[in-house]
Order: C-alpha cells, then structure tokens, then sequence
C-alpha cells in the first residue's frame, strides 16, 4: 500500500515540480514575531478561510514547537479537518484550497486539469494532499517560516475513516460548452431561477451585489450548496474606474469577504458593475485572486419586456464558450430560462460555471 502511495507521489512530484513557482520568502518577513504563529494563522487563512481562534492557534502552534508534528503533518490537520470536511467542497475547489494553502498561490489550468483528472480517475484526495505536500513548493514555503516539512512516515496513511471522495460532475471538453450568468442579486427572483436550474440538474454563476448580500444570506447558501459559482459584482454597483483605487478595491474586497463568511470560500471570479473596468480595477481584482470575466452573449433582459424575444435574441448569438449575461432581478429572466435551458441542451451545450469555463477553454 505504501509502496503504491510514494509511485504516485513520485508522478504528482514530477508534475508540481514541472510547474513550479518557488514560494517568496519576502511576503513573510513583515509579520515575523513568531513565524511558527505566522505559519498557523497562515493555514487557517488558506484551509479554512477564516482568522485562527486562539486555543486552536496555541494547539497547533505548540503541536509545531514541540516536534509532535511537522509542516506536512499541520497541513494534514487542516485539509483533513471536520470543518473542511463540513465545507463539502468539489474537486475544483478542493484543489485550488491545496494550492493556496500548500503552494501559496493560485493554480495554473495544466496542473490543475492534471489534478481533476486524477481525481475523476479515482486518485484518493489524501494522494492528490500528498502530491502537494511533498513538493519542492511547499518545502520551500515551510522553510520560509523555519519549519520542517517532515516526511511521508511521519503522516497518517489515509485520510480520516469515512472521508467523502470525488463529488465532482464529469465535463467534457470535447463537447460545447457555456456559462449562464446572473448578475445584481440576490432577489426574490433568485430562488425561482434556482429552481429552474436544479429542475435541469444544470449550474450557473452568480455575481453578487454586495449590498444585497445580507438580506439573501440563505438564497446564497441554498445556491453555493446546490454547486452554483458564487462571484463578485462589486458592493454597491458603481463604475469602479471613476474612484479612487483604496474606495474601489474596498468595494471587491468587502464583497468577497461577504461571501466568504457565507460560503466559507473565497470567489474566484468578479464582474465589473457595467463591464467597466481599467488597469487600476484589473489590479485589484488580481490582487484579490479574482479573474476578471465579461460576457460574449448579453441577453438584454434588463430592456427587452418579453422572454421569447429574449430567448429569440440569445440563441442567436450563442456559440460554444460563450458565457450569457442575465440579472436575476425580475420574472422576465425566470421566463426567459425556461425557454432557453432545454433549447441550449437539445444543441448539445454542457452548462459549466465562469470558472469551469475559463478552465477549459
Ligand atoms: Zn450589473
């Protein structure tokens, strides 16, 4: 069994080294008092999305300090967690989650195919944490705070009894695809194009207000939790290129944090509201790890009264890899996909969120 593990490792090795980006020491230097601190804080960041409670801080701090664990094993501990467990990610958030918190920096779509990949082939998710935690990378990001990586022997051999695997949906890149999205909610039209989507086993992306997220707190739940893509549309919808930089990147980053304590995962994708953007507002959004996704199809149902009319004007223009701009903040748009979800699927069209989208095309 063992001997089985370290041949994939050795592949999954190969692999992160061959994509590989050393983690920088300098982004650690400015917060040192205690680095071992640092490291934790810097896990429960990444892993959990959240700040560290102090008795789990001192837990895991002395569990470090005394030699009880190393690097990997710290790692281990928070990736194999009953909290990241509750958080029922997918594979693709799971893997991003492992090259955050292990690699330091977002996924490049090679690696990250390579690693689905391996997940929808069956590769454990424990193998796919071991591929990652025994990787140049994530030695050079241990050593950054002056802890040891440690090694296989020292990690449990699996991950916990009864850990959940693979809850991904298969895509095939081979076939059409598109992106649904709506952007301004969360409403009360929210939870009817939710309806719609589940009606049709299909996923969306849904770029959120930030000024109406705490009303909806449970409409977002519902959608996160139904395997939708929660994305930013900014807080109070605004032209961002007519602000100062420190107001506009205050209006992605209050956004994301919104969702973040709703979630508990941070959105990868942002919208500007209007679809302004510049190099100031591409920085921000950079900066928050954000892509920064348009659309190619704009429906119009915010000017067009009627649904077929909208669905008449969308078919039209859809091509695979394109990604429809909707708003769901009237019924039009709940009529208008009634319409245009079974038309898209009788084409062939798989319905992927922004994010898939931007993976695989
Ligand atoms: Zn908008």
């Amino acid at each position: 069994m063992r001997k089985m593990t370290k041949i994939i490792i050795s592949a999954a090795l190969a692999t992160a080294l061959s994509f590989s980006l050393i983690f920088s020491p300098a982004a650690v230097a400015s917060s040192a008092n205690d680095p071992v601190a640092e490291f934790v804080t810097r896990l429960y960041q990444t892993a959990l999305s959240r700040q560290p409670d102090p008795a789990g801080l001192e837990y895991w701090v002395n569990r470090l300090k005394s030699g009880q664990i190393s690097g990997a094993g710290a790692a281990y501990g928070f990736i194999f967690s009953e909290e990241m467990k509750n958080k029922n990610l997918t594979n693709d958030r799971y893997v991003e989650i492992l090259y955050n918190t292990l690699l330091g920096r977002r996924s490049e779509p090679g690696g990250k195919i390579y690693w689905l990949n391996n997940l929808r082939s069956g590769m454990s998710k424990f193998n796919v944490f071991l591929g990652f935690a025994f990787s140049a990378e994530f030695s050079s990001l241990c050593a950054a705070y002056g802890i040891k990586r440690g090694d296989v022997d020292h990690l449990p051999s699996s991950a916990p009894a009864n850990w959940p695997e693979s809850t991904d949906r298969l895509i095939d890149p081979s076939k059409p695809m598109i992106a649904l999205t709506f952007d301004d909610g969360p409403t009360n039209f929210t939870p009817q194009i939710l309806d719609v989507l589940a009606a049709h086993d299909i996923l969306a992306t849904f770029f959120l207000q930030g000024n109406r997220i705490e009303k909806n707190k449970s409409t977002i739940l519902r959608a996160f939790l139904e395997g939708h893509e929660i994305a930013n549309h900014s807080w109070s919808h605004n032209d961002l290129t007519a602000m100062t930089a420190s107001r506009a990147s205050a209006e992605v980053k209050d956004t994301c944090d919104a969702i973040t304590s709703i979630t508990g995962v941070p959105p990868t994708s942002f919208r500007p509201p209007y679809g302004y953007t510049d190099s100031s507002v591409n920085r921000i959004a950079a900066e928050l790890g954000l892509d920064v996704v348009m659309w190619t199809v704009n429906s119009q149902d915010y000017s067009i009264k009627d649904a077929a009319e909208i669905y008449d004007r969308t078919v039209a223009r859809v091509s695979n890899g394109g990604i429809i701009l909707m708003h769901d903040i009237q019924s039009v748009t709940v009529e208008a996909i009634k319409l245009l979800i079974p038309k898209l699927l009788e084409e062939g069209y798989q319905f992927v969120t922004v994010s898939e989208l931007l993976l695989y095309r």
